[in-house]
């Protein structure tokens, strides 16, 4: 009895833990090659990822493990091809969420920010932070990330918090940063500017509210305004129509009243109206539309806020200050209504911005604002993908990139939080001006005063997060990390995040570190449930990817995501998936305890033992492993690791597990060198296969691959494991070799192996036949013959047939009485069902199958002789003639077997 022997199943829960302790503990996540240690060479090409940082209070979701999934797939594999890997994990302080978070934790308590201060109020979320940022960590470990968890970093750690003052001094130096008053997205109930990835639109049911704007001149004239948000007319400054409009022409110059509040405004002609919508007249509220705004600036007209930071009406609103802006709404259209100004209402479908955090409706609203001036650096981010030193998978978003680096706004980088960088800029109260500086300042650096006060605001956490990849390691300090591994090497995320966080790196990194951060950008897509349909809490179609670890292992969820994704492309998800990969996990098990158990086989036996020849099926096994290996890394190369997983599975499932492996069960048998070199081959395969599996799975891989190694130590094949390193997660690559020339015919000839033991069984199950029964066969098998000969006991064992009276001919004088024919290829085989099936019933078999034949031979003449066969397209046609050949021959074989 050897103790090399496996369970009878695989136990992820206990192995999971186990494996990624071994892994951490043996320093595989960190680079073997590092400039932080003696021996470094600087000459050797490292393969670098930085993860993009979860939010700090971030609970895993699918879209994590997938991006963790394919980073740790693309790490695992450079670390085997034997290239140093740095893979840099690390969190995002996520501004709105955490704050969010912390208020509520407030609220809880009865207590509230405000109430706190600043400063308290910050250091009850760092306590927070130290206690509960480690979560999503934790659970990335799960699933199995070899992150150099060594060079985590926090996007508001001491050393990013440098890199951030740094960038915004040197911008606001440069002249790029600007404070000014600015049209944002503004949440009211966050109560502060929230960026365009914050806001979320859907389509709602609205009302669309049509009124009078009666002409100033007292003729009682009015130009008739439609408008979904009657509140803003307290912020209008003129109404606008299209310049060739004959019915408003007339009133182009001429100034119309707000109702209500009797301001006059001009009319203004420009051609951005559309004439067809609602009346053809727009009212213009530059305070709180964009497009609005935009035609404002054209016109020189004054821009007018009525709502404050809660979106209560402002003293901008007369009789209507501070009123809440819905409340607003109401009692301005009823007075309106009784000043005779209202025409109708009607319901509307439109658009609505909602806050992706509170859900309450955005308002588009002037605010005072920082702002950084993009266009030098979209231009040279644009030029970097442009010629080729930045490469986006897959290709077609590169046009999207175009667009938006086209036509990039500045940004407003200014929050209303507390939690987060606060404005590096001080305001002097004597002499006005603002001192920007990388050390806090005590006094004005213009006139020297100390009294200054620092912004209240904090920056957007995308700006920290721009400055990810070499922040990371380091910058602005010239660290040994960051010359050795800038620019990174692929930036693997989801699509969704190209403009607002891939697109901003590029630039950061341009602008200050003047190269890009990375060459590639591999996007992934979005995953859906199973009907395609987007994952949302509110449908309740979430899946959460812990319950599936706990459930079906890590392995099963990562290979189900892996083999799921192609680039860019959104992909289905089912839980029934992930139950079919923990098989593909069992199946694996399996293969590996058959395997192990031959190499313990051989232990017991006396040594001595040596290779013989290799065996068809041997030579077929390695021939199919080594195209396994060419296709794997050809897929590899140009990023379709989904398609690479796949072909991995059929092989190990198809070609290894269910016929190497049975075929092996016959050659063990014989015992003696032909079981010593079965057993080396099923170790050599089992070994290639982990190996290329790992990437995928690298629990069980790691696992099998453990127990192969130290049996072959232990057995009559150590020299198989001779050059093996102490881990999987640290074995060489199998690299592609150029096919030798024997492998084409070894597969030839073992499909046809495969292809006649396969037809044997169809019958056998067609007629009921007994699993345990072996049938007498005889082959005619034409220049087959030699090569069917060599693969008697291999045939017998696979068909159940009886090898005593297996008769293989090159051809035949006559046909064996009583038997059933089958044609495979060149070879007849001649099955004797005597006394297996009843004849009688045989014959009503058969007559039932040849009156269905000549049912669809009819079928097929007919068509063929109609017009179908003319107007068809030729393929087609031809694809219909084959059929009825193939149906003719099955009939003229049933008809020689009924005799
Ligand atoms: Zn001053």
């Amino acid at each position: 009895m050897s103790d090399h022997q496996l369970p009878k199943a695989y136990d992820f829960k206990s192995t999971e833990k186990r494996i990624y302790a071994a892994w951490e503990a043996g320093g595989f996540f960190k680079p073997w090659n590092d400039p932080r240690k003696p021996g470094f060479d600087p000459s050797v090409k490292p393969f670098v990822i930085s993860i993009p940082p979860p939010n700090v209070t971030g609970e895993l979701h699918q879209g994590h493990a997938l991006t963790v999934s394919v980073e740790d797939l693309m790490i695992r594999y450079h670390r085997m091809k034997g290239q140093p890997t740095l893979w840099v994990p690390g969190s995002d302080h996520a501004g709105i969420a955490t704050q969010l978070q912390i208020e509520k934790m407030l609220a809880r308590e009865g207590t509230s920010r405000e109430a706190l201060g600043r400063e308290e109020f910050l250091r009850r979320t760092w306590e927070w932070k130290e206690k509960y940022g480690g979560i999503i960590t934790q659970q990335i470990r799960r699933l199995g990330a070899s992150c150099d968890w060594d060079r985590e970093r926090f996007t508001l750690d001491e050393g990013l918090s440098k890199a951030v003052r740094e960038a915004f001094v040197t911008l606001f130096e440069k002249g790029l940063i600007y404070r000014g008053p600015r049209l944002v997205n503004w949440s009211p109930g966050l109560r502060t500017a929230v960026s365009d990835v914050e806001v979320e639109y859907s389509s709602e049911e609205a009302k669309l509210y049509y009124f009078k704007y009666m002409l100033a001149d007292q003729s009682g004239d009015y130009i008739p305004v439609a408008t979904i948000r009657p509140e803003t007319i307290l912020g209008d400054t003129a109404v606008a129509v299209h310049p060739e409009d004959e019915r408003y022409k007339k009133f182009v110059g001429k100034k119309v009243v707000v109702p209500m509040l009797g301001r006059e405004i001009p009319v203004i002609a420009d051609d951005y109206v559309s004439r067809e919508f609602g009346t053809g007249a727009l009212k213009i509220t530059p305070g709180h539309d964009p497009n609005d705004y935009a035609i404002a600036q054209r016109h020189s007209l004054p821009v007018i806020s009525i709502l404050d930071v809660a979106a209560a009406v402002n003293e901008n609103g007369g009789p209507y200050a501070g009123m809440d802006r819905y409340d607003c709404r109401d009692k301005l259209w009823a007075d309106m209504q009784a000043a005779g100004l209202v025409i109708k209402t009607e319901p509307y479908t439109t658009t609505i911005p909602r806050s992706q955090r509170g859900g309450e409706i955005i308002e588009p609203m002037i605010s005072t604002q920082w702002f950084v001036n993009v266009k030098p650096q979209a231009e040279k981010a644009l030029a970097a993908v442009k010629n080729g030193d930045i490469h986006i998978v897959p290709e077609h978003f590169e046009k999207d990139y175009y667009h938006w680096m086209e036509n990039i706004d500045d940004w407003c980088i200014s929050r209303q939080l507390w939690w987060g960088h606060r404005i590096p800029v001080w305001y002097c109260e004597d002499c006005d001006k603002q001192t920007c500086t990388r050390e806090d300042p005590t006094h004005c650096g213009h006139c020297g005063s100390a009294n200054i006060e620092q912004d209240q605001d904090v920056l957007d956490t995308w700006f920290s997060s721009a400055l990810w990849p070499f922040s990371t390691l380091g910058w602005p300090d010239k660290t040994p990390d960051l010359k050795y591994f800038y620019p990174t090497s692929i930036m693997e995320t989801g699509y969704d995040i190209l403009f607002f966080w891939v697109a901003r790196m590029i630039m950061a990194g341009l602008e200050f570190v003047e190269d890009v951060p990375f060459h590639t950008v591999y996007l992934h897509g979005m995953i859906r449930d199973e009907h395609g349909q987007k994952m949302s809490k509110m449908k309740g179609n979430v899946v959460n990817p812990l319950e599936l670890m706990d459930e079906w292992g890590t392995d099963a969820l990562r290979f189900t995501l892996l083999v799921g994704s192609t680039p860019g492309k959104d992909m289905s998800f089912s839980t029934k998936k992930v139950e079919a990969n923990r098989n593909f996990t069992n199946k694996i098990w399996n293969a590996s305890r058959f395997t192990l158990s031959a190499i313990d086989a051989l232990s017991s036996e006396e040594n001595g033992r040596k290779t013989t020849d290799w065996t068809l099926a041997d030579s077929w096994i390695w021939a199919r492993l080594q195209n396994l290996v060419r296709d794997v890394e050809r897929l590899f190369q140009t990023y379709q690791y989904g398609q690479a997983g796949q072909m991995i599975y059929d092989f190990f499932w198809s070609d290894f597990a269910d016929w190497y492996v049975e075929t092996a069960k016959q050659q063990l048998s014989l015992g003696g060198d032909r079981a010593y070199t079965t057993a080396q081959t099923l170790a050599r395969v089992l070994d290639i296969s982990l190996r290329l599996l790992h990437p995928f799975m690298p629990f069980v891989t790691e696992e099998l691959w453990g127990h192969l190694h130290k049996a072959l130590q232990a057995s009559p094949l150590a020299s198989v494991a001779k050059d093996w390193p102490v881990m999987l997660i640290v074995a060489p690559w199998p690299e592609p070799r150029d096919p030798e020339n024997w492998e084409s015919q070894a597969v030839a000839d073992f499909t046809l192996v495969q292809d006649i033991v396969r037809s044997i069984r169809n019958l056998r199950a067609e007629q009921d036949v007994k699993p345990g029964k072996k049938l007498p066969v005889v082959f005619a098998a034409s220049e087959k013959t030699a090569m069917l000969l060599g693969q008697k006991s291999v045939l017998a064992s696979l068909a159940s047939l009886d090898v005593e009276q297996l008769e293989i001919h090159a051809s035949l004088s006559a046909k064996p009485e009583n038997s059933t024919a089958l044609v495979v290829g060149p070879v007849e085989i001649y099955l004797s069902l005597a006394g297996v099936v009843d004849s009688a019933e045989e014959r009503v078999r058969l007559e039932k199958d040849l009156v269905e034949t000549e049912s669809h031979i009819t079928r097929l003449e007919t068509l063929l002789g109609s017009d179908f066969a003319n107007k068809a397209p030729t393929a087609v046609v031809n694809k219909e003639r084959e059929k009825l050949a193939a149906y003719k021959e099955t009939a003229e074989k049933i008809k020689a077997q009924l005799g």
